[in-house]
């Protein structure tokens, strides 16, 4: 697949055309921020992880049934991807209290909910991605109600396959963002990545945050973190092979 003209530039990622107008390449970089572009940095070998680890993971999803944008690898950072239109939502799934749902509500980090709770956030940088219900999703023309149920109920799924296999590696899954999009047909699949930038993920026995939050905090160990957790998800998966 020849990678044609570059067609974007985000804080993570590089989108690309390719010959096949329905297709993409995205490629996925070291450059991370946080508090909306405010804090910039570098991952060493952060792209290489996060695009090994959300295909892996997609390619899981969609044996399980879930429709995702993922295509094919092409090398250590780029992947083939079906072209979507995004739905400008992110959306918000939660295990335990983290991050701003514990500001918001003034409460401790790691309360187990005794369900999933979802949430959306209006996808505009602009605006600070501010966080949105789903009536004013309707309202605002972002989706339609139909829509909106089919990406709630495919969230919940993918978090129900996602905690458990992470419970395999020995990682609680304690939240994540993920992205829908639509296909020229209309049809919702999941897009974007699934990663250490986008999960919360912590280990299992000792708590210890294996994700995007030691940049964010200033915890140091961010790139053995990423490594670690990258770790993690192989040898589970090689021990699944055998
Ligand atoms: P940001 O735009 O937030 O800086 P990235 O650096 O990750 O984020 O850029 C990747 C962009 O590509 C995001 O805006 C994301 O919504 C978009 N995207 C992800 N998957 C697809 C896809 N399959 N088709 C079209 N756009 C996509
Ligand atoms: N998240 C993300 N991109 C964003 C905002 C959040 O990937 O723009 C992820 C984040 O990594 C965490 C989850 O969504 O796993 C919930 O984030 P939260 O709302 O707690 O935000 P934060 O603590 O980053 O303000």
């Amino acid at each position: 697949m020849v990678k044609g003209e570059q067609l974007y530039e985000g804080k993570a990622k590089k989108v690309f055309a390719t010959e096949d107008p329905a297709l993409l390449i995205v490629s996925y970089k070291d450059d991370a921020t946080a508090f909306n572009g405010q804090k910039r940095g570098t991952i060493r070998g952060k792209g290489v992880i996060n695009n090994q680890m959300s295909n892996a993971l997609m390619r899981r999803l969609e044996e399980a049934g879930i429709p995702t944008h993922f295509v094919r690898e092409l090398n250590e950072r780029e992947t083939l991807v079906k072209k979507v239109t995004i739905v400008p939502l992110e959306v918000i799934v939660r295990n335990r209290s983290a991050g701003s749902f514990a500001r918001r509500y003034g409460v401790e980090e790691g309360i187990v909910f005794s369900s999933p709770t979802i949430e959306f956030s209006y996808k505009n940088d602009a605006l600070e991605d501010p966080l949105i219900n789903s009536y004013h999703a309707v309202a605002l023309g972002l989706a339609t109600e139909a829509e909106i149920e089919t990406i709630k109920e495919y969230s919940f799924r993918i978090n129900d396959l996602l905690k458990a296999f992470w419970a395999e590696c020995g990682v609680t899954l304690v939240d994540f963002k993920l992205e829908f999009g639509r296909l020229a047909d209309g049809t919702i699949v999941l897009a974007d990545e699934i990663s250490p930038d986008t999960c919360r993920l912590w280990d299992s026995e000792t708590g210890e945050k294996l994700d995007k939050d030691r940049f964010r905090r200033d915890l140091g160990g961010v790139e053995e973190a990423y490594q670690e957790i990258m770790r993690r998800l192989r040898r589970q998966m090689t021990s699944e092979e055998k």
